[in-house]
């Protein structure tokens, strides 16, 4: 029977060498920025921020230097992610790109497409968005309706995507789209593209979220038209590349750090001396944190070494998410605390945020049930 593959390992000299690199960027950069303001974490979008960061040689960092990149490793990339996470640094104008339309450039696209995004994406000038989901098309993603038509020189898009995250203030996203429709093999007949944000025909309309904050978008496309060479490989190859890119969206630490403030300020709130019973509690999740970033790291060192992590990447994300949704229940459970938004101590307003945002962690990507039905399929068990 298929089992996991995590291996342990220990990271390498020279990515301990970036640890030190990366802090002291981000202690230069973020210096006194608040613990509510950290606590946005990959939530937040700083376009200044991202142009720093690429500045600094921090994005695009295994690409190839003929594309801007830097040649580093995964594990380089490892540890510039985790530290950032863990510092609370406003991620999002850079993230989705660095994280997966550039790689998937690198893998599918031509080297008209490489030569044009990857050098601007790598200094940090790019944001992309994900235009994957549709309003009747999540969890079964290929089911979607969104229609590229061939007519001259490229293809006229009609159709929607939803919950298209900071679709509003992004440059491009990468939208998956039927160009052709095959009877009952919906997987077939998919394209990936290129779509710039601007484009006549192209409106967002804002959704706003339960906690009254604005990120999500409807994406209307009205005869859009999207040039020839904004295709992303092949006509019809959608499928595969979506799935590859959906291992890169599902592999990092973003999936069990997303909480990681509320664990450092519980550890201040506390004090050097807690009772016996914080202490078990900050015991406890130090464990599992540990254990966790263990397992991500052993998904990093798998990549790097050229195998395919898909089963492993699918388990850290669906324990790792429902760590970071536990976290704001142990401390209200420890210290009965109200969670607070706008006002009140810092502390209760980055348990506030995170109370609220918390149930997205687990949908985000891929929900825990789809999660484990790849890990079902995985070991051989469906
Ligand atoms: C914070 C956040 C940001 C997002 N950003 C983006 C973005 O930028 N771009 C983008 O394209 N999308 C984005 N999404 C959308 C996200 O990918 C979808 O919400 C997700 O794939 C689920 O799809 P759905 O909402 O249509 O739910 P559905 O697919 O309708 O699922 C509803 C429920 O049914 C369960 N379910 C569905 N099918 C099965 C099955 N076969 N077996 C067992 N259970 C099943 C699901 O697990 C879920 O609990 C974002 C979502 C969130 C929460």
């Amino acid at each position: 029977m298929a089992t996991f593959n995590f291996q342990l390992g220990e990271l390498p000299p020279e990515a301990e060498k970036v640890r030190e690199e990366i802090r002291d960027f981000l202690a230069r950069t973020l210096g006194g920025t608040s613990a509510t303001k950290r606590a946005l974490s990959w939530g937040g979008f700083d376009r200044e921020f991202s142009r720093r960061l690429g500045e600094a040689g921090f994005i695009g960092m295994t690409w190839p230097k003929k594309y801007g990149g830097h040649e580093r490793s995964a594990l380089e990339r490892y540890v510039v992610l985790e530290e950032s996470l863990a510092a609370g640094a406003p991620t999002s104008a850079h993230w989705v790109a660095d994280r997966q339309s550039g790689p998937l450039l690198l893998r599918f696209g031509t080297e008209e497409q490489r030569q044009r995004f990857l050098p601007k994406i790598a200094k940090g000038e790019l944001a992309f968005a994900i235009g994957m989901s549709e309003p009747d098309s999540g969890s079964d993603l290929a089911s979607i309706r969104t229609r590229a038509e061939r007519v001259e020189g490229g293809y006229r898009v009609n159709g929607t995507k939803i919950w298209t995250s900071n679709a509003h203030i992004s440059d491009y996203a990468i939208a998956l789209f039927r160009t052709k429709v095959v009877p009952d093999k919906k997987h077939e007949g998919l394209s990936q593209f290129l779509v710039d944000l601007k484009s006549e025909g192209i409106g967002i309309r804002p959704i706003i979220d339960l906690a009254g904050g604005h990120h999500f978008n409807e994406v209307h496309f009205q005869n859009a038209f999207v040039p020839d060479d904004m295709l992303v490989g092949k006509d019809g190859d959608g499928w595969t590349q979506v799935t590859t890119e959906l291992a890169f969206e599902r592999s990092g630490p973003e999936r069990y750090l997303s909480s990681i403030r509320l664990i450092i300020e519980l550890i201040r709130e506390v004090g050097a001396e807690p009772g016996e019973r914080a202490a078990v509690v900050i015991g406890r999740l130090t464990a599992h944190l540990a254990t966790l970033r263990q397992m991500s790291l052993s998904i990093a060192m798998m990549l790097q070494a050229g195998q395919n992590p898909n089963l492993e990447a699918a388990v850290v994300k669906d324990v790792g998410t429902s760590f970071e949704q536990e976290i704001p229940e142990v401390v209200h459970a420890l210290l009965g605390v109200e969670p607070r938004l706008g006002s009140g101590k810092e502390f209760e307003r980055v348990f506030g945020y995170l109370v609220e945002h918390a149930p997205s962690f687990s949908l985000r990507g891929g929900t825990r049930e789809i999660l484990r039905g790849i890990i079902a399929r995985g070991l051989g068990l469906r």
